[in-house]
């Protein structure tokens, strides 16, 4: 046998392995995280030509203080709130709004589960979730986080390799001195060394317009909500904490240390918004919506 052939034979096979690992991101991710999810076998990462919206599960927060929010207890239809985490699947890639509870809750019980007079449950972990679309955390290329409270970046430190869009308010607040004593501190400090893009007004994520982060400060200074343009579904507003309950909303009502931030100016900019797109709004913590809403692995288009 010609000796010349073999190795001329070897390295067309060697470039074709080489150009097929450099052409294949989403199979190298999913290789990556083979190890994260204990080997099983992933679905498919989503191929879309238009976005696509996958509301995730990620917690119910257990409840009664709707004094917090100038309402009185029946004024409110369900004091419970449902924690929302959303995953936007763009032709041009992934990004993840909020990460919800931390998926270490998962199983254990509800009396160890209790921060800041708030009860929290989890039945399915984010990752399980994002693993059974297809997602693993090396997929996601865009990390917001509505705010920083803990209810909202249980998980963040996952997506420490995602570019970080943030607002600087929120960003020096999340590693300011009185942050890094926290007991969920270690849930994001990840993101110190995340490629990170400080943001001052909206921002189109994607250059079409299908996907803009609003600024909606007040709630904390860095604040942010996310408008979602779905070809079916139509425009969507995901409203973080700028509302907790519609009640809020219907009756004109906000937290009381919010009035004198930017939550009146944020709520005005987002009704007028709303009447200018004809865009839904989704209140994740709303307990309606949330048990309503059609979830992961089903989705909006
Ligand atoms: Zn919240």
């Amino acid at each position: 046998m010609d000796c010349s052939r073999i190795r001329f034979h070897h390295s067309l096979v060697l470039i074709a392995l080489v150009v097929a690992t450099a052409l294949v991101p989403a199979d190298r991710a999913r290789a990556a995280s083979a190890q994260s999810t204990g080997g099983a076998t992933l679905a498919p990462l989503p191929k879309v030509t238009a976005p696509r919206l996958y509301v995730l599960d990620c917690g119910t927060l257990i409840n009664n203080k709707p004094e917090d929010y100038d309402l009185k207890r029946e004024e409110v239809r369900d004091t419970n709130m449902g924690v929302t985490c959303y995953l936007v699947v763009h032709p041009k890639g992934i990004l993840l709004y909020d990460t919800g509870l931390n998926d270490r809750l998962v199983g254990r019980p509800l009396y160890e589960n209790v921060l800041e007079g708030y009860g929290q449950i989890k039945f399915n972990t984010l990752r399980g979730q994002l693993a059974d679309i297809g997602v693993v955390p090396a997929s996601v290329d865009f990390l917001v986080l509505s705010h920083y409270h803990w209810d909202h970046l249980g998980n963040a430190g996952d997506f420490a390799n995602s570019t970080w869009l943030v607002y600087k308010g929120d960003r020096e607040r999340m590693f300011d001195k009185e942050s890094r004593g926290s007991a969920w501190f270690e849930q994001y400090s990840a993101l110190a060394r995340s490629k990170t893009q400080l943001l001052s007004g909206d921002y189109d994520v994607f250059g079409d317009g299908s996907v803009v982060v609003l600024a909606t400060p007040g709630h904390t200074e860095g604040h942010c909500s996310l408008l979602v343009r779905l070809k079916n579904t139509g425009p969507v507003v995901l409203s973080g904490d700028l509302y907790h309950y519609a009640e809020e909303r219907e009756l004109k009502r906000m937290p009381p240390e919010e009035r004198t931030t930017g939550t009146v100016a944020s709520r005005e900019k987002i009704e007028e918004l709303l009447k200018r797109t004809g865009a839904q709004l989704w209140i994740g913590h709303s307990m309606e919506f949330f048990r309503t809403v059609r979830k992961s692995p089903a989705w909006y288009d």
